[in-house]
């Protein structure tokens, strides 16, 4: 029996770049004593508070349907949270809970894309995004965000790219690239959005990890509200990846439709993962800190332990849990040196190639291992390409 073509056109036949990774986690399998910085996920866990008032919410009896829109109340919070984020009037009828930021996405393309519709990201991007949107029947369209360019896209190629899209995908602050968007970036998106009638779906769930630069979410920008759909959940930010809770933000008309999706799609998140996303909300900014504060820590552990060679470039790390290193001194791709790299130093990296053309010839490195083991994998790498060198 065959199966949809919309289904099986998701991945789009090539390869997903996951090779050296699997390499590493069999390599480490086999008992080699293997360091995997190719985990885009804290080494921390959800916090017993947190699983705490889960727990308690699933004792008391909230185990059974939820509204599918999500709690009145949870929406309220994270309403707040957005408005005094951008200044922007929010209330619950602008958010819709949703099954993690992922479902967010999905959702996000769904509502604003018709088949056949050309949908645009920022190339290099984060695994899913192409994917996302063939699974919504759409045609991803990449604009490339240059290295010398800190990837930060250009307004020239933003332009050139928008002509008869539907939709514009942003990441800041950045998965793979730790890029944080400048006020001017920011600025030029949104007149590229306002100028050629463009949805913008902003991913914003890196936004409690900003280290250097603003975190600037498009919906605050002047006319941008009525056209931005805010992607974001609680996986980063509160370190529960597991829980599956995100949300969409957007024009109230918006959110009817994505509910009438989640209606006939997710049904709702659990009620207990609900109640305990309202609890860990409600511990503010400073609980946000604290989980953020390892990367904070680690970016400048990175920094120090390339300071004073030239063999491995890093682009600013401005935010985000990720390094973006530029081994082209070696004279080899992201790939190759990532398979060099494990070959010989049982280190696993992401080949930049596996975020898109745009990640050529560079590696992604999560800080998401001890201190003392990600600076001494940062000195071999510098190490490593220094012999490779020509
Ligand atoms: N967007 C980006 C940029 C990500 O890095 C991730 C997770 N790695 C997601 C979205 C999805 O996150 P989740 O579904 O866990 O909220």
């Amino acid at each position: 029996m065959k199966l949809s073509s919309r289904i099986t056109n998701i991945t789009g036949g090539g390869s997903d770049g996951w090779g050296v990774h699997y390499r590493a986690l069999a390599l480490r399998a086999a008992g080699k004593p293997v360091t995997v910085l190719s985990m885009g996920e804290h080494d921390t866990r959800t916090d017993l508070s947190i699983l705490t008032s889960m727990d308690a919410s699933a004792k008391g009896g909230n185990t059974g349907y939820s509204p599918v829109v999500g709690f009145e109340s949870l929406r309220r919070a994270v309403a707040e949270r957005i408005e005094r984020h951008t200044g922007v009037p929010t209330g619950p009828e602008n958010v819709i809970i949703v099954p993690g930021g992922q479902a967010a996405l999905f959702a996000s393309h769904h509502a604003v894309c018709d088949p056949g519709d050309t949908a645009l990201f920022i190339d290099p991007y984060y695994a899913t995004y192409p994917g996302t949107i063939r699974a919504v029947g759409a045609l991803p369209r990449a604009v490339m965000a240059h290295a010398d360019n800190d990837f930060q896209p250009l307004r020239a190629d933003l332009e050139a790219a928008a002509k008869g899209a539907k939709s514009l995908l942003i990441n800041s602050p950045n998965n793979p690239t730790g890029a944080v968007y400048s006020e001017q970036t920011m600025h030029d998106i949104a007149d590229v959005c306002q100028g050629n009638d463009l949805w913008l779906i902003s991913d914003e769930v890196y936004d409690t990890q900003v280290w250097e630069g603003t975190h600037i979410s498009p919906r605050a920008l002047p006319g941008m509200a009525k056209r931005t759909l805010i992607v974001n959940s609680m996986s980063k930010s509160h370190a529960m990846t597991g829980s599956r809770v995100g949300w969409v933000c957007g024009p109230a008309d918006v959110i009817d439709a994505i509910h009438n999706l989640a209606t006939h799609n997710t049904y709702g998140v659990a009620g207990f993962v609900q109640d305990a996303a309202l609890f860990a909300l409600g511990q503010g900014v400073a609980a946000e800190d604290a989980v953020a504060a390892p990367f904070r820590r680690r970016r400048q552990i990175v920094m120090d332990a390339l300071a004073g060679q030239n063999a491995v470039r890093a682009a600013p790390i401005r935010g985000a849990m990720y390094a973006m290193l530029d081994v082209r001194t070696t004279g080899m791709t992201g790939d190759g040196f990532a398979n060099a790299l494990l070959d010989a130093e049982l280190i696993g990296v992401m080949p930049g190639e596996s975020f898109g053309e745009g990640g050529a010839g560079h590696i992604r490195v999560a800080m998401t291992v001890a201190d003392d083991v990600l600076a001494d994998a940062l000195r071999r790498i510098a190490s490593f390409a220094a012999t490779q060198m020509p």
